[in-house]
């Protein structure tokens, strides 16, 4: 599985990055922190987004989690209560 690394320093939209590893834009790995190695990206932006609320997948190497539907999820699950 991969690993995945969240930026510590919020980019230019205002959003700390999530990357996986190997990503030409991963910072050095000291400025990131280390997020584990997951099966998918949608749950490496879930622990992300424990840590920084505004955490955004990178759009170069987790492009696939910003598809619309995978951000539909993102909410319906943030407000589900069951
Ligand atoms: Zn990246």
């Amino acid at each position: 599985m991969p690993k995945y690394y969240l930026v510590r320093r919020t980019n230019f939209a205002g959003f700390h990055s999530v990357h996986k590893e190997g990503c030409p834009f991963l910072q050095n790995a000291n400025r990131c922190i280390e997020l584990g190695e997951f099966d998918s990206s949608c749950e490496a932006i879930w622990q992300a987004r424990g840590i920084y609320t505004n955490s955004n997948a990178c759009i170069f190497c987790v492009k696939e989690s910003v598809a619309t539907n995978a951000e539909h999820l993102f909410e319906w699950n943030m407000f589900s209560t069951s």
